[in-house]
């Protein structure tokens, strides 16, 4: 059995992007210390804030949820929340809402549901039935951000943490790359600049691969929801998800070059996309147009289906 880098215990991991072999209690440390410095930069606490943890009850969110509370919720004065947001969506979230309630009752963390059918009058399953023109998940990620900003705003929360690790960032930059989306690409978050009515979004696990969130659940015993989304197969996402592993596999440290270089020209895209001037859209979100994303869907399914 290879012994730890760091002490005399057999080790759990080998981390091929830097050739460390860590024992459990070591990598929990090196994910650990990783999302301090990430919650360092990110984050400007003042004392008094309060942020809402994102919590769909998957690994990720469930370990963001885990450390935001840890790191975070000993802090005098700092608050923690969590939200759940439930898109209607048979066979999948009734199961993670239960786990999600208790690990917040574990760590003594409010926990606030909101669902599309009250926010919106329609679940997920009802629009992956309907005569739409877009794939399910887009209708879901842009209903879903809505949904958690609108909430956090209610619960007056100073930020919005998700639990998007390293695989899915890479993810979204390769994906708005491949589209052509540069002005996507300069609003992806952590977000840094602060918009009236948008709530900022800060990335705790932005340098944690996903199989170093899912070894850190396992090792530290967390409960969470493991079942795939029906829907989730339709993804885009999953043709870049594989790309990326592929590279990763070929030629480790792939994920964290991608992150890197885009950093590095994120100041100079940011610099040529400056915040736009945003109103207020009839359901009171902010939008650049007249309506805002969420709304132009929905009214997108009503015409489909009277057509
Ligand atoms: Fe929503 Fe798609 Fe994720 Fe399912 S896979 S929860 S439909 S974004």
């Amino acid at each position: 059995m290879t012994k730890c880098d760091k002490c005399s215990k057999d080790s759990i991991i080998l981390i091929r992007y830097s050739g460390a072999h860590l024992c459990a209690s070591h990598f929990c440390e090196f994910v650990e210390k990783r999302v301090k410095c990430e919650l360092r930069r990110q984050l400007k606490l003042k004392g008094g804030e309060r942020i809402a943890v994102a919590v769909s009850g998957g690994k990720d969110s469930t370990v963001a949820l885990n450390l935001m509370s840890t790191i975070l919720g000993s802090r005098k004065g700092t608050e923690i929340c969590a939200i759940t947001v439930d898109e209607g969506i048979s066979g999948y979230r009734e199961s993670s809402i239960p786990m999600v309630a208790e690990n917040c009752r574990i760590l003594g963390v409010r926990h606030v549901v909101v669902s599309f059918e009250e926010l919106y009058g329609v679940t997920m399953d009802e629009i992956a039935g309907s005569n739409r023109n877009l794939a399910t998940c887009s209708y879901c990620g842009v209903l879903r951000r809505a949904a958690m900003n609108r909430v956090a705003k209610r619960e007056n929360a100073d930020y919005i943490a998700t639990g998007l690790n390293l695989d899915d960032t890479a993810q979204s930059i390769l994906m708005n790359f491949s589209r052509g989306d540069v002005e996507r690409l300069a609003r992806l978050g952590p977000h840094k600049r602060i918009q009236a009515g948008l709530v900022p979004r800060v990335q705790p696990l932005r340098l944690i691969p996903e199989s170093e969130t899912t070894l850190y659940s396992i090792v530290k015993k967390l409960k969470y929801h493991d079942l795939e989304c029906p829907y989730a197969p339709e993804a885009l996402r999953n043709t870049y998800r594989s790309v990326i592993l592929d590279l990763e596999m070929k030629y480790p440290g792939t994920r964290h070059s991608i992150l890197k270089s885009y950093d590095e020209i994120l100041p100079t895209l940011q610099e040529m996309y400056p915040p736009s001037r945003l109103r207020s859209c009839e359901c009171g979100e902010p939008t650049m147009s007249e309506k805002c994303k969420a709304c132009e869907l929905l009214d997108s399914l009503k015409v489909s289906s009277q057509t």
